[in-house]
């Protein structure tokens, strides 16, 4: 489903919502909209709304939260609430906004969800993502066909009630497969005072009202200034903040303080004091080297427990699942922390600038698998509007073992990206491609391998005499028309039995990755691209869409290109298989005297293969 297709049309129980709002005798002030089946008190909810600035990880804290209590057996929901009148990401400039993060069932969102999809390892839908363009559009098209019969349509109640029913359709769907979930944890974003989100605070201010006592707890997540010339903290910043919350109605229940240090005893009790806050219930959340530390730094400092006991929920704890889940998770920090022997250079193609957070997955599948291979990846960005010659290329790939060309949109750099894929194909580096990159590696293939010396996507050369990648044929229909108009989200890809790409996806023949383009291999090139020996071992199960690429590895030891974005699966504990072939194959390649463990060698295949692999 395209993400601009109407949210949830099955269950906004549109007639439901009328029923039991619209078309009611009774005229009444109250407008709060229940979904059928919905249970006062079976799930509880957690809101985390920031004061006095954003950009202080308030997704990273949020879904460290949400972690702790999915430790302990709870099945949670997160949802992010986003001011912005978009409905959704996909419209957004990454280097401005992060990158947009596509969610399996298509919802082009922004890089927070990716933070919970990760931390939680759990796989989330458009239920988890609200923005105020969804809201307002829903509340706009139902006062057009009628449906609130004969009233003046008000942020309050009508607005807050759309968003309501949004939390409660969470709440009794959001579960785990589908079921009720215990607690829904909410992430407001901007800060209390904001113009944009004070319909959102308005709205659990009034869910808080109607589900009563201990169903929710509201998490102020404050910051403690540290100014230079002073040298000390000052808590008068959080609170005016704290201050502002309670402005609008919310009494915080716990206080978290972000800070560049642990947070003096002295601030939290100046915090206590003006926010009617105990002092047990002030955390101190300061800087830490590594994030996946916070929701064990969270449990010793007794988060959890204060949560559990403001929405009296002790007895849904499963305490021998929480211990499982504690073992796994620090075993992983360790691994973290352990001194790595080997280092790696990658390098990746794209704007130094603005580029963590506009290929954060890939930032973070790439850590997830340095962790696992206890292996220091060091990233190399390379500026490829520079890179104009191989001479240029073979200058910005000196001594890296590996390379990626990720996803991207328009022809800026298009060519240094080529000359990148053609470097690593010439010399044996490991290559990765990816959408984007995947298309380059078809273009520098036709070039230089089949001699098709203009061979481009249509995208970038509408004249090409050798249009490899062209334009998907029901794309063609949406021209025109910008935002969630893309192959978006998850879909099935069928691999060649015997091919790296099966094998790194433990032998299996089917896999599911998400995907967003608008471009594809051109189906008429197919035969000739394979006849000179490029292989598309993933495929489309019925339509000749090719989903991965590779080259024998008698010929090369990693050259894949994947049309679809590994990187938004990739899971701490369970790194992505693509990245992982591709680092393992670096560490062979590069390093071919050191032991590299079981673990690395699972993701190597033994080059020569006796049984050679079936063609598809
Ligand atoms: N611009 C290319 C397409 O639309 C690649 C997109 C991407 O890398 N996400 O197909």
């Amino acid at each position: 489903m395209p993400s601009n297709a109407p949210l949830e049309p099955e269950d906004a129980g549109e007639e439901a919502f009328l029923t039991r709002f619209g078309r009611s005798e009774e005229s009444t002030e109250w407008f709060s909209p229940i979904p059928e089946g919905y249970r006062k008190g079976r799930t509880r909810f957690v809101a985390v709304i920031g004061t006095v600035m954003s950009g202080l990880g308030k997704g990273i804290f949020s879904s460290s939260l949400a972690k702790l209590m999915q430790d302990k057996g709870l099945s949670v929901a997160p949802l992010k609430m986003e001011g912005y009148l978009n409905i959704d990401s996909g419209t957004l400039n990454p280097y401005r906004h992060g990158e947009v993060f596509v969610l399996d069932d298509g919802l082009e969102t922004d890089m927070d969800l990716g933070t919970y999809e990760r931390i939680l390892d759990q796989d989330l839908t458009r239920r988890n993502y609200m923005t105020a363009g969804q809201v307002y559009t829903e509340v706009l098209e139902r006062e057009r066909r009628g449906g609130y019969l004969g009233r003046d349509v008000q942020m309050i109640p009508h607005v807050t009630g759309a968003v309501k029913w949004k939390l409660r359709q969470l709440a009794l769907h959001g579960g785990r497969n589908g079921e009720p979930a215990d607690v829904v944890f909410v992430e407001v974003g901007g800060t209390a005072g904001d113009y944009e989100n004070g319909f959102y605070i308005e709205a659990l201010r009034e869910l808080a009202f109607e589900e009563g006592p201990e169903s929710t707890c509201f998490v102020a997540l404050s910051y403690i200034l540290e100014p230079s010339i002073l040298g000390e903290q000052k808590s008068k910043a959080a609170q005016l903040g704290i201050k502002r919350l309670m402005e609008a109605g919310v009494q915080p229940h716990i206080v978290a303080c972000r800070a560049k240090n642990p947070v003096t005893r002295t601030v939290m009790e100046k915090i206590s004091l003006f926010s009617n806050v105990p002092m047990r219930r002030i955390f101190s959340m300061h800087d830490r080297e590594s994030i996946y530390t916070i929701p064990e730094a969270m449990r010793q400092g007794g988060l959890d427990r204060e949560i559990l006991s403001i929405l009296d929920l002790h007895d849904r704890v499963d305490q021998a699942h929480e211990d499982r889940a504690r073992v796994r998770w620090n075993e992983f920090s360790a691994r973290l922390s352990a001194p790595r022997a080997r280092r790696l250079q990658l390098g990746i193609t794209g704007k130094y600038a603005a580029l963590r957070d506009a290929y954060a997955s890939i930032d973070k599948a790439v850590e997830h698998c340095g962790i696992a291979l206890g292996a220091e990846i060091d990233i190399r960005w390379l500026e490829t509007s520079e890179i104009r010659s191989e001479a240029g290329a073979d200058a910005a790939l000196e001594g890296v073992h590996a390379v990626i060309v990720p996803g991207g949109f328009g022809t800026r750099g298009i060519e240094g990206k080529i000359l990148c894929a053609a470097h690593a194909r010439a010399r044996g580096i490991p290559f990765l491609g990816i959408c984007l990159g995947f298309q380059v590696a078809v273009i520098e293939f036709a070039r230089h391998a089949l001699g098709l010396d203009r061979a481009h996507s249509t995208e970038f050369d509408p004249d090409s005499p050798h249009p490899v990648i062209s334009e998907l044929p029901e794309q063609k229909k949406l021209e025109g028309i910008m935002g969630g108009t893309m192959r978006l989200g998850g879909h099935e890809v069928d691999l060649a039995a015997g091919s790296l790409a099966s094998f790194l996806y433990g032998g299996r023949t089917s896999i599911r990755e998400r995907f967003r383009h608008r471009y594809e291999v051109d189906p008429s090139f197919i035969e000739t691209l394979e006849g000179g020996g490029l292989r598309f071992s993933g495929r489309h199960p019925k339509h000749p869409i090719m989903q991965v690429l590779e080259l024998p590895q008698s010929v090369h030891p990693f050259f894949v290109g994947t049309q679809f974005h590994p990187e938004l699966t990739s899971r701490p504990l369970s790194p992505q298989p693509v990245f992982m072939g591709l680092f393992a194959a670096a560490l062979t390649e590069f390093f071919p005297q050191d032991d590299l463990g079981p673990l690395a060698r699972r993701w190597v295949r033994p080059k020569a293969p006796t049984a050679g692999g079936s063609r598809t």
